[in-house]
């Protein structure tokens, strides 16, 4: 109260002297207090902010390179490695002459002349730095670089480790490839410097979730495949040494106070992949432009090979692409960097016919000995016309013949029998429209329509009814990705068991710990063994009566099993499928081929699904041949 009247005198100016001049002390104390905090705060608080500042005028972060982790097949053979390349730089404090270095450089490193100028020009004041000109340069350009390091003042080179692949571009989509991070793609999503983690403190205030991970613009990231899964794992951790620069940028020398931050090796990993597999399924379709091919060990969900067409060559891709060739990648009407495995869906056509006829079996609408009406080459529902895939008819056949011959009008009555809503729940229920949850990047779950999606798209009506009629034969909306084909007859290989399916087997960090990958149970198919037995027998039947639809993947000696599919396309040409399983008795693989607009399943995937699996069964034999070719290319 007593100071509230002390302002009001204030304010109307009637004070007394004595108070006025503790007025005049109280004001002078308040300003030094103000002075003494913000002293306090720039000297103490922000001391070490404004030291930061003041370091990066004056010192330079040279990152040293981790070199990253090798990858190997299940046996251990290196399909992944580091390779030293050279990088050449320009200087532009040496250059006297931007024009005459740059018509000397352009030729000498294959770059475009103008393209070489605008890049020189757009880094020029920045007088200090390193300007990259050229990634992955011959060593004989190197030695030309050597000769006439008088006339190329500026011109400096610096060894990097990047990876090989395999050539020939096999196995891209499963390995993918590394690239430099680039700024745009760091900073695109930044976050407060309070998140910031220890590396970067002295380069960045702000830094995105990508820099908090230890990447930096131009370090490597890892693009697709195991490459992206795992990288993490195999770029290891980057070291740096410290330079000290004028505040104009001109290096004097290692910063003396700070020893250098050493790289830490990447984790070596090792592949559920077999190299020998593989290269076969790579050669059987050496003469097809699109197609995918997925092998598995039923008993853990291992991926034996995994193909993907058309492929890419990784090497390229790791190294110095010109603008030109990565258009020329995207604008491939094929899709290259697609990964057809995982990430394209088809229609599965008759290799989706088993899931009908199990629903059927377990349901008790049929047994393996039910007929239904004739196959007289179509089957007629309300005004609808739909044809058998033999225009001459099947004649009278039981549920095993009808899988034999995979007859189109026995599984239209089987279809209906079944009904919409039950085939779709179950669908759902062996996994399809799920993602199987590989560990590859980019996976997608396909589909599988339900009576709401129908209702939603066409009104209620008794159409219904037509659509489970496509819906049974694998046709019609259903749409699934050759890893979930080849997920479900893992199960019908099996008990009903499926593993998820993993291509990881095992890591090996840099202090020698080894780490092995556990398989695990992703689902159990809703089905008997009463009526996985029914199948397998028809599955039997497909590759080994003599008019079985699957006779091409009959292999000597050994009782292969499995089913043929040629899906409609309305794009062109049917696709090919083949999925199937050996030794019959006790499967050790089960493939997936979907080979694109070509026909016939039986004609062209069958043979390619046979050449796998006699590769896999006998590779005891080849195993020593592949060492010796493999040899001259390793590390
Ligand atoms: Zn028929």
């Amino acid at each position: 109260m007593e100071r509230l009247r002390d302002s009001n005198e204030f304010i109307g100016g009637f004070i007394p002297r004595k108070q006025r001049a503790k007025i005049l002390i109280g004001f002078l104390g308040i300003s030094i207090l103000v002075l003494s905090l913000r002293l306090f705060s720039l000297q103490v608080m922000k001391a070490s902010y404004y030291k930061r500042i003041s370091d990066e005028n004056r010192i330079r972060l040279v990152p040293l390179q981790a070199p990253r982790g090798i990858i190997t097949d299940q046996n251990g053979r290196v399909i992944t490695f580091n390779r030293p390349s050279y990088t050449v730089f320009l200087i532009p404090y040496e250059v006297k002459n931007l024009d005459f270095v740059a018509e000397r450089l352009a030729p000498l490193l294959n770059l475009d002349l103008s393209t070489l100028k605008e890049r020189l020009k757009a880094n020029w004041s920045r007088r200090y730095e390193p300007i990259k000109l050229k990634k992955d340069v011959d060593f004989k350009t190197i030695c030309v670089i050597e000769e006439q390091n008088q006339d190329l003042p500026g011109v400096i080179y610096q060894v990097e480790q990047i990876r090989r692949y395999p050539d020939c571009g096999w196995a891209g989509h499963v390995l993918g490839y590394v690239r430099e991070l680039s700024k745009e793609e760091l900073s695109s999503d930044s976050v407060s410097s309070a998140e910031k983690s220890d590396f970067s403190e002295s380069t960045s205030l702000k830094l995105s979730p990508a820099e908090r991970r230890g990447y930096r613009p131009g370090g490597y990231i890892g693009r697709k495949g195991v490459e992206k899964q795992y990288d993490d794992l195999l770029r290891g951790k980057e070291g740096g040494t410290f330079l000290e620069i004028t505040a104009a940028g001109k290096i004097i020398g290692p910063l003396e106070d700070r020893e250098p931050d050493l790289p830490v090796k990447g984790t070596d990993i090792k592949l559920t992949l077999d190299l020998d597999l593989q290269v076969e399924a790579e050669s059987a379709l050496m003469n097809y432009e699109s197609a995918a091919v997925v092998a598995i060990d039923p008993a853990n969900g291992e991926i034996l090979a995994l193909v993907s067409k058309p492929g890419f060559d990784a090497n390229l891709l790791a190294g110095a692409l010109s603008s030109a060739e990565w258009n020329e990648i995207l604008q491939n009407p094929l899709h290259p960097l697609l990964s057809r495995t995982v990430q394209a869906t088809y229609a599965p056509g008759s290799t989706l016919k088993l899931l009908t006829a199990a629903i059927a079996l377990e349901s008790g609408i049929a047994n393996k000995n039910t007929y239904l009406a004739p196959c007289n080459g179509s089957y007629r529902f309300g005004r609808r016309t739909f044809r058998c895939w033999r225009p001459e008819g099947h004649g009278r056949l039981n549920l095993v013949d009808a899988i034999i011959h995979s007859c189109d009008v026995y599984f239209y009555q089987l279809g209906l029998k079944v009904g919409l809503e039950e085939w779709c729940r179950y669908a759902k229920l062996c996994g399809f429209a799920e993602k199987v949850g590989v560990d590859l990047p980019d996976e997608v779950k396909g589909f599988v329509p339900s009576l709401e999606y129908y209702n939603k798209k066409y009104g209620k009506g008794e159409w219904v009814k037509n659509l489970v009629i496509n819906l049974s034969i694998g046709q019609g909306e259903i749409l699934v990705t050759p890893l979930q084909m080849a997920s479900f007859y893992c199960g019908l290989a099996t008990d009903g068991t499926i593993y998820r399916p993993h291509i990881l087997k095992e890591i090996t960090s840099p202090d020698g710990r080894v780490s092995i990958a556990q398989s695990e149970v992703w689902r159990h198919l809703p089905f008997s063994s009463a009526t996985l037995g029914v199948l397998k027998e028809a599955m039997v039947g497909v590759v080994n009566d003599k008019d079985g639809t699957g006779v091409l993947a009959q292999i000597p000696d050994v009782t292969v099993a499995g089913k043929t599919g040629t899906a409609q396309n309305p794009h062109g040409e049917d696709h090919a499928w083949f999925v199937g399983y050996a030794p019959a008795k006790d499967p050790k693989i089960v493939v997936a081929v979907v080979m694109e607009n070509i026909g016939h399943g039986g004609t062209f995937a069958a043979p390619v699904a046979k050449r796998i699996i006699d590769k896999y069964l006998k590779r005891g034999i080849v195993a020593e041949r592949a060492d010796s070719v493999l040899a001259g290319d390793t590390p």
